[in-house]
């Protein structure tokens, strides 16, 4: 068996979506190609005085719909091809969910953990200084991602400014409240896999009072999913981080308070288990919020969940995915269940330009408008065109940058 590597997996959901909506060749070429690829040398200066280099990237792989927009990663796997797979995901999530923007993602490859707080912010700052000439509030606008926070967008934000000669705010999404950030974005996507997690119940006649829950991760995304859904009255029976999973804890929240004093999910009177374990449990709700990968041919075939929530993106390989779809077990795909992040670094990058911030009431009510209604158009998609529920996401979303190709039309 081989393993298809992400970026097969996101050109196969771009050819199938492609061919459920009749589009031509000419077509595929124009979408199947990424618009600008950098890669970047970037010297880091240990603080044992020792230079090592690393290799980052930039890939804006849309600006059909407006600037492109995505995360940066710090991961030590993280390739060209990875990235370029991201950015296309990128692309299609926020044509999805209706955000004037095209698709980005960006990385280094390097282990955060192997890095001091000045080692960081000196890594950040030099990638940011390469990455400087194609990014902007009006190009492209770079935000976290996994092994990234709030602090390497202060870094990015400063680095920009520095060099600019004032400050913009609006060059990177997920910074700082005091920077310009806005109220909500730390709890943002957790929050949208909130809403995703229970309109799928409901979906599914299920009530999600009392549901059970799996989630597989801990950080950005895992706990605030996690902690939101058991705050609305759902339990959640196990998590996991990359050293483990957990079940048997009171709640969530008295498990990351443990989490945070001690580093480790190892919480007396808690019982540990496999991350594979995790996966098969009998829960009505299963939510990868990790890694890409988890949900392979292998660990697919044991899974038990009725739903499948995608907090990460791209947890699921095509060949997991028709395992999950034979089960009869319904997937909300990643570029619908983890959107909440991006939808609340446009309302981020909204109130930037305006220099006017928003209550987080608001940040809230606007989150969950623009959530219900692209749940919605996946839901009756779905539907009325007999395909699952990745399917029709990719089928609006791959279908919107199309039309805005074909309406800007080629130049020259
Ligand atoms: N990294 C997040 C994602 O994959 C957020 C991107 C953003 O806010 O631009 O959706």
């Amino acid at each position: 068996m081989t393993m298809e590597s992400a970026l097969d997996t996101a050109r196969e959901q771009l050819q199938r979506a492609v061919d459920l909506l009749g589009l031509s060749e000419n077509d595929w070429q124009t979408l199947s190609t990424p618009r600008r690829i950098l890669e970047v040398a970037v010297p880091l200066r240990r603080d044992n005085g020792d230079v090592e280099m690393y290799k980052g990237f930039r890939v804006q792989y849309s600006t059909t719909r407006g600037p492109s927009k995505g995360g940066v990663r710090f991961h030590p796997s993280i390739d060209m091809d990875e990235t370029v797979a991201l950015a296309m995901l990128m692309t299609w999530k926020c044509a999805l969910t209706n955000l004037p923007y095209g698709g980005a993602k960006g990385g280094i490859a390097v282990d955060p953990k192997d890095l001091s707080e000045r080692e960081n912010e000196r890594l950040t700052r030099r990638y940011t200084s390469e990455i400087l000439p194609i990014i902007g509030p009006e190009r492209d606008i770079p935000a976290p991602d996994v092994g990234t926070d709030e602090r390497n967008m202060a870094w990015m934000m400063d680095t920009y400014s520095v060099n600019a000669g004032y400050s913009v705010p609006g060059v990177v999404t997920g910074k700082p409240i005091v920077l310009g950030g806005s109220l909500g974005r730390t709890s943002a996507t957790g929050d949208g896999v909130v809403i995703s997690s229970v309109e799928a119940l409901k979906a599914r006649g299920i009530n999600p009072a009392g549901a059970t829950v799996a989630v597989q991760g801990f950080g950005k995304v895992g706990y605030w999913t996690a902690i939101g859904l058991e705050n609305l009255g759902l339990k959640v029976v196990a998590v996991s981080d990359v050293n483990g999973a957990v079940t048997g804890f009171s709640s969530v929240a008295d498990l990351w308070k443990y989490f945070t004093d001690h580093g480790n999910l190892n919480m007396p009177g808690t019982d540990a288990m496999t991350q594979e374990e995790l996966l098969h449990l009998e829960v009505d709700v299963l939510i990868p919020a990790a890694l890409s990968d988890a949900i392979t041919e292998k660990t697919a075939v044991g899974i038990k969940a009725k739903i499948v929530v995608e907090g990460a993106n791209a947890p699921t390989t095509p060949a997991g995915d028709r395992i999950l779809i034979d089960k009869g077990i319904l997937t909300v795909p990643d570029i619908l269940a983890n959107s909440g992040g991006v939808i609340v670094s446009y309302f981020e990058w909204v109130q930037d330009k305006q220099n006017y911030f928003w209550s987080a009431e608001e940040v809230k009510s606007n989150l969950n408008e623009i959530m219900m209604r692209s749940f919605k158009e996946v839901e009756n998609t779905a539907t009325t065109k007999k395909v699952s529920w990745r399917e029709a996401a990719h089928m609006i979303g791959v279908g919107r940058v199309a039309e805005a190709h074909k309406l800007r039309g080629l130049y020259p």
